[in-house]
């Protein structure tokens, strides 16, 4: 048996100690596990950057606003939810990521999201530091003026946090153009200012093009660039997406776009699998289903007559490619082996965390190609970066322009992964490319500001 190298001890002993101050926070330990796991041998080969406690203070968030959110139903029934804001670094600039709301939303969830949230906007090269944000309220089977409501509810406390230099919220689960588009309104009316201080507004607005397409076709440009590395391309490929949500759908119409064949996506009620592939016109009709009418997956199945199985993953139809664009932990060890099983070649994810540590594991003594999130979604956040410069300059790029700058920003994401990722035989540990290059450069920034 090879004895295990010092720092593994190191890295058991900080993670104990992580435990023993932020009880019950599983979500959050996986992420900073995952994390740690390639920065204490970094730290170990360049001793400078584990100076000033730095390890320590990257786990500790600036702070976490908790707060009640009171609304009215339709019927005027009151109801009480929380919402938070974890603002988690605030060092290479502004805090930056989404709101999510959804009934399973809380401290940890919230923690991982808004740590990983770190890593990636110091990946994507712009000023942006990290945070996340949301609530427990569930969006499902609401009416608009609810949702209305509880927006400017929730609003009408963070309102006090947020600013276009200070912290800038944008969409996640259960958060897209409508709620962006009611907080923001509130917002004004609550600050009486016009000024970027959301990202993912309608375009009427000072939205950004291709910021709604954007952490979907990230994920694409990110998965062409991992197949360029090993000579290959993604056309003609047999893919499966998880999700029809924002980035699913996204992944989707890029994965047309490049005439790759996608034959499942899903949803929280269960997949629908169609072999002879999503055409042109079956996505348009799940994009309405989804983004429109607000309705469950199991219509696509009915009516273009293919499988729909419900409370199922996708994981087990047989792909080249396997995009996971729903949640945290949607894809797990027995997953992975089955995928790898079917013949896998890459797992490329669109959604934050969704592969556990057992399902990256097997993966990678698979050599599957693997791309963690916090480097193949940054798509997402990196337009919204965009979106804040379009609102300072007070100008709209055009379509192309955005969609360049995306391509260019996703390629250089990758090329910080084969920086600090490759592998003696070659092969690229994406893992650790996206960490350590994530790393760097928040903790440059931290040494050079001292013990603030
Ligand atoms: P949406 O709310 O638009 O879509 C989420 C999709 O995932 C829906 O199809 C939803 O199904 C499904 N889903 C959600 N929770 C579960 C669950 N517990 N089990 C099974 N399916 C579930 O969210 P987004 O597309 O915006 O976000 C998806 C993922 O991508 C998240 O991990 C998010 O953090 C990440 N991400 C999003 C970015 C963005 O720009 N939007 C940027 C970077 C990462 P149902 O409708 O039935 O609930």
């Amino acid at each position: 048996m090879p004895k295990k190298p010092s720092h593994h001890g190191d890295l058991e002993k900080f993670m104990r100690g992580l435990k023993r101050r932020n009880p019950g926070q599983p979500e959050f330990y996986q992420a900073v596990h995952e994390l740690m796991h390639d920065i204490f041998p970094f730290t170990h080969d360049h001793p400078s950057y584990a100076a000033d406690a730095i390890l320590e203070r990257l786990t500790e968030p600036d702070r976490i606003i908790i707060f009640r959110v009171t609304w009215e139903d339709d019927q005027g029934k009151a109801h009480a939810n929380r919402g938070w804001r974890v603002q988690f670094n605030n060092s290479i600039g502004p805090y930056k990521g989404g709101l999510r709301f959804h009934p399973s939303v809380n401290q940890s969830i919230l923690k991982f999201l808004g740590f990983e949230q770190t890593f990636k906007n110091s990946l994507t090269g712009l000023p942006m530091g990290g945070a996340k944000g949301g609530s427990n309220f569930d969006p499902k089977g609401k009416s608009d003026r609810e949702i209305m409501r509880f927006c400017q509810a929730f609003m009408s406390q963070l309102a006090h946090y947020i600013g276009e230099d200070t912290d800038v919220p944008a969409g996640d689960i259960g958060v897209g153009s409508r709620e962006i588009s009611y907080m923001f309104g509130q917002w004004k009316r609550l600050e009486n200012r016009f000024a970027g201080v959301m990202t993912g507004k309608n375009l009427a607005f000072g939205g950004s093009l291709v910021r709604k397409e954007a952490t979907g076709y990230g994920a694409v440009y990110f998965a062409e660039e991992m197949f360029t590395q090993i000579g290959g391309d993604i056309e003609g490929k047999t893919c499966v997406v998880s999700g029809s949500g924002n980035v699913a759908l996204y992944c989707i119409e890029k994965l047309l776009h490049n005439q790759a064949k996608v034959v499942a996506a899903s949803d929280s009620s269960g997949t629908v699998h169609d072999p002879d592939g999503i055409t042109w016109e079956k996505f348009e009709f799940l994009q309405d289903l989804k983004e429109n009418r607000r309705g469950r997956i199991r219509e696509y199945a009915e009516k273009f007559g293919c499988q729909f199985v419900a409370d199922a993953n996708p994981w087990s139809i047989p792909c080249d490619i396997a995009f996971p664009c729903a949640t945290q932990n949607e894809l797990n060890g027995a997953d992975a082996a089955q995928l790898v099983k079917n013949g896998v070649k890459a797992v490329v994810e669109g959604a934050n965390m969704p592969c556990d540590p057992d399902a990256i594991a097997h993966f990678q003594e698979n050599k599957i190609l693997y791309a963690p999130g916090k480097a193949s979604n940054a798509g997402g956040v990196s337009v919204s970066g965009l979106e804040q410069s379009q609102n300072s300059l007070r100008l709209s790029w055009s379509r192309e322009e955005v969609d360049t700058r995306l391509r260019g920003i996703m390629h250089d994401i990758h090329k910080k992964c084969i920086a600090h990722g490759v592998e003696p035989d070659g092969s690229v540990n994406y893992v650790r490319g996206a960490n350590i290059g994530g790393f760097i450069r928040v903790a440059d920034a931290m040494l050079a500001q001292g013990l603030v």
